[in-house]
């Protein structure tokens, strides 16, 4: 069924965390204990290439946050590409994620890359959160 609109769907909130030794098990919006799950996430790496990582993730319910380890997606990447991780390195954009089966076609070669962009979800908002002694706050209220 082709779709009516060609704006992009959006789904899900992304926070790239930059912290090695903090794992968030907590939400760092609401405190939700958050849950391990699977996403299928689009990169973009510069110039242009897109990037698929099956991924288990940190997941708050409540505010629909995915939370990636920076360090991980950036050595998952470079091994993916056979590049060392510091070419990676400010590279690339986590831009959304899409379902496991268009991701499976996507593997196998079936979907070409427009296909993807217009079946992804991208993020509706990347979040950014800094570390003072007290908690975890949105960096935006500082
Ligand atoms: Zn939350």
């Amino acid at each position: 069924m082709p779709r009516k609109k060609s704006s992009p769907q959006k789904k899900h909130r992304f926070f790239l965390n930059p912290y090695i030794d903090c794992a968030f098990t907590k939400c760092p919006k609401c405190e939700t204990k958050t849950k391990i799950r699977k996403f299928p996430l689009v990169i973009h790496i510069e110039p242009q290439q897109l990037f698929f990582l099956n991924k288990k993730c940190k997941y708050c319910t409540n505010c629909e946050l995915i939370i990636v380890k920076k360090q991980e997606i950036e050595f998952l990447i470079a091994a993916g590409l056979n590049q060392p991780p510091e070419t990676i390195e400010n590279k690339y954009l986590v831009m959304g994620t899409i379902e496991r089966k268009d991701w499976q076609a996507a593997n196998k070669g079936l979907l070409s890359p427009q296909e993807i962009i217009t079946r992804m979800y991208v993020f509706k908002d990347q979040w950014d959160f800094e570390v003072i002694p007290a908690g975890w706050y949105p960096s935006e209220e500082k």
